[in-house]
This record gives structure tokens, C-alpha cells and sequence, in this order.
């Protein structure tokens, strides 16, 4: 689960690394009426999962009311753009901060070292928007340091880093703090990555970070039962609400990059489709994992979502009856898809399991394209997919 940086910033607090003031905001009249409430400089800053925003375009600076809702109106809604990210993604809150006077941009990070099993901190004195830049053309200004998980954090492993990397002097105080802070949050909430980029010194002499960006582990999540709400309310990415909307799990929909659609029942069965379709020259546009039953209901919104991306060109709807029978699977498809208001694309079902053969029987009298086996499924799906390329 990826936080948005407000709400990094809220375990940040948590944690006692000190944050900029500020107010999350997701209409312009709130930016309006804070900043007319508090005087002074502000940071609109887009709230979004991407990097880079500062690139993009979604970072802007504020001096009065006025100005702070004209900033707003010009962001919510706006699509940010990056290299990383060309799709987009759209700005839906912003983060109102108090706008600090930068005397230096430090950047500091935990993550797992998989190779090492280990959590790697890594630290340079030239963070900010090119610490990109940094890391593939001066390498050695990023040190790193290996923490032992069985002996923890110790605040000469901060001051020897601040020491190594070179950071400017006034950051010298706070920093094995603010890392012995960040340890224990990546350990407590079960993180992959946390980074502070820029942490920044101010003018004034105060080490505030900036900015936050925090990645918690799925599975470790029921340890924090209000950060894992978090998600609910406001799922992190498009696919996820998409999911969450028709009543399945957060994780059961992901858009993929080629042109057949894919529902299965089950996650590993959805691997193992993409698979196929890849082996048979194709590429699947996305998977949705239906899960155990195949009501018509359920069966009818999850084609709507699949069918629903304009890159699709041909359904496969790969199915294992188990406890739930073949027959009934059959049943759902046909009610859910005929002649109903849904999009037409080709489709091709493979049923197998129980009552295999009496469903395969309904959707062809149905008149969908009932296959075997997976490889003979994936394989007919491709060729429709190409057929109908272009055409519509
Ligand atoms: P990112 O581009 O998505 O990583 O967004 P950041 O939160 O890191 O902001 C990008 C850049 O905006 C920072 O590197 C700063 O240079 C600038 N910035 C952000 N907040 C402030 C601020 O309070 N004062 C000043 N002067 N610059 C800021
Ligand atoms: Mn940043």
C-alpha cells in the first residue's frame, strides 16, 4: 500500500519527525479560508501517488488567499505527467503547507536490501528534484549503511552517516534522531520504503521533512487497523477503487499494457492465463480476479470494468469450477451479457471443473465461444484479438 504524503506525513508526526504545518484541503474554498485564517506563504502541494511532482507542475507557492484559491482551482483536477508515469494521474486534494525558506535539501531513505536481508539507509547532502540524477551520475554522494534488524538503530549510525555524506552542519543535531525516528516507523508499520525527499535545513536552522513517501507491506497492515482504513476510504489507485466499487477486494483488478481482457476465478489461474495468452503471441490488457462465486450480477460488473478499458479487443473468461459449479458459471455469463447494455467484444469462456461439459453446452447454444483447455482459450482469444484490431 503506497501513502499519499499526507498521510506519511501523519506517521511521520506519529513518529515524532517534525513536519511543516499545514491543512489537507480538497476543495479551492478551504484553501481559500485557511490561508485568509493564517497569513503567509504556502505550499499547494498535489496530492498523488506519483513522484516528481514538483516537475510536473503540481507543486505552487502562495502568498495570500486570493491567490491560494486561484492555485487550487488551477490543480484539483489537473492530470500530472512524468516520465514514469505518462498515463497521469489526476489531482484530486492538495496538502496546504507552511511555505519554508530552504537553506539545504538532504535526502534520506530506508529500504529492504533483499541480497542482504537487511533494511539499507541511504543518505546524500544533494536531495531535492535531481537526487534521480545523482544516484546514476555520482553514486559515491549516496552513503548507505546496513542495519542489523537483531541490534536495531543506534544514534552513532546517524551521526556517522550525517558525517560520511556530508551534511551541512546544522543538520548534525537532529538528523540521528530523525532517523532513529524513521527506523522505528519502517520497523512498527511493517514498511518497504520510507523516504524523506528533500528533508530539508531551513534558513532558520529548524530539520523539517518536506516531503514523504511511504510504501507499507500488505500483509502487515492488520497491525495498524486505522492505517489499513486508510485505503478503504480513499483507494490508492484507480484499479483499486475500480475493484472496491463492484464489491471485490482492493487487489483483484490490474490494467496491463496489451489487448485481451481476462477474468478468472482466483489469482494463480489469472497468472497462469496471462501466461498462456502471452505464450500464444498476446498480451493480456488486464486480469480481474472474480473471486469464488460467478453470480450473474458480479459477472455483468466485472465485464462492464474489463470491457470497460477502450484497449480491449477480445474478452477470455477463464473459469475452474470448484465449489462453485460449471453449469451455474455458464448460467451467470449468459444472464449477465446477453443482449443486455454491454459492450461487444469477442469472448471466449473456458470452463472446467464441475459440470464442466453442461456449461460449455449453455454458452454455446448462448452463443459464445466455449473452449477446453487454457492454451486452446488463449490461443482463439489472440486471433480475435488481432481480427478486430483497428476495426473498432
Ligand atoms: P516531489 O517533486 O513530488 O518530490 O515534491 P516535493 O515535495 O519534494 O517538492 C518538490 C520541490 O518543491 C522541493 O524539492 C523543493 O525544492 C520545492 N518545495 C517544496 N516545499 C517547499 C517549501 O516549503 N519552500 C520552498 N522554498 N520550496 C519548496
Ligand atoms: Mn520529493
Amino acid at each position: 500500500m503506497k501513502l499519499m504524503e499526507y498521510q506519511g506525513k501523519d506517521l511521520f508526526r506519529r513518529a515524532g519527525i517534525p513536519t511543516p504545518d499545514g491543512v489537507y484541503a480538497t476543495t479551492a474554498e478551504e484553501v481559500r479560508s485557511y490561508v485568509a485564517a493564517h497569513p503567509g506563504s504556502w505550499v499547494l502541494k498535489s496530492q498523488v501517488l506519483m513522484g516528481g511532482r514538483g516537475k510536473a507542475g503540481g507543486i505552487k507557492f502562495a502568498d495570500d488567499a486570493q491567490q491560494g484559491e486561484a492555485l487550487a482551482r488551477e490543480l484539483i483536477g489537473k492530470v500530472l505527467r512524468s516520465v514514469q508515469n505518462p498515463d497521469g494521474e489526476e489531482v484530486k486534494s492538495l496538502l496546504v503547507e507552511e511555505k519554508v525558506r530552504i537553506a539545504s535539501e538532504a535526502y534520506v531513505s530506508i529500504a529492504i536490501d533483499r541480497a542482504k536481508k537487511r533494511p539499507i539507509v541511504m543518505v546524500t547532502r544533494f536531495g531535492g528534484m535531481d537526487v534521480e540524477e545523482v544516484a546514476e551520475k555520482n553514486p559515491a554522494d549516496i552513503k548507505k549503511y546496513w542495519i542489523d534488524p537483531a541490534i536495531g538503530y543506534s544514534a552513532f549510525i546517524g551521526r556517522q552517516l550525517a558525517f560520511d555524506a556530508q551534511l551541512p552542519e546544522g543538520y548534525r543535531k537532529a538528523f540521528p534522531q530523525i532517523l532513529g525516528a524513521l527506523y522505528t516507523l519502517f520497523m512498527d508499520y511493517g514498511a518497504n520504503l520510507v523516504e524523506i525527499n528533500p528533508l530539508v535545513l531551513t534558513e532558520d536552522g529548524r530539520v523539517i521533512a518536506s516531503d514523504a513517501k511511504v510504501e507499507l507491506d500488505d500483509n502487515g497492515l492488520y497491525k495498524h487497523p486505522d492505517v489499513a482504513q486508510w485505503n478503504k476510504q480513499s483507494p490508492a489507485d484507480e484499479d483499486q477503487a475500480a475493484a472496491v466499487a463492484i464489491g471485490l477486494g482492493m487487489s483483484n483488478y490490474a490494467k496491463l499494457g496489451g489487448t485481451i481482457g481476462v477474468i478468472a476465478n482466483g489469482a494463480g489461474l489469472g497468472m497462469g492465463t496471462m501466461d498462456a495468452i502471452r505464450n500464444a503471441g498476446g498480451e493480456a490488457a488486464n486480469f480481474l480476479d472474480i473471486g469464488g462465486g460467478a453470480q450473474a450480477e458480479l459477472v455483468k460488473k466485472s465485464y462492464d470494468l474489463v470491457t470497460g478499458d477502450p484497449k480491449v479487443r477480445a474478452m477470455f473468461i477463464n473459469i475452474f469450477g470448484g465449489i462453485t459449479r460449471g453449469d451455474q458459471v455458464a448460467k451467470g455469463i449468459v444472464e449477465a451479457l446477453k443482449g443486455g447494455d454491454v459492450r461487444e467484444v469477442p469472448l471466449v469462456v473456458r470452463l472446467t471443473g464441475t459440470n464442466a461439459e453442461e456449461g460449455r453446452a449453455i454458452l454455446a447454444e448462448a452463443g459464445f465461444v466455449p473452449v477446453e483447455t487454457m492454451d486452446e482459450g488463449a490461443k482463439r482469444a489472440v486471433e480475435l484479438a488481432n481480427a478486430t484490431n483497428g476495426k473498432q
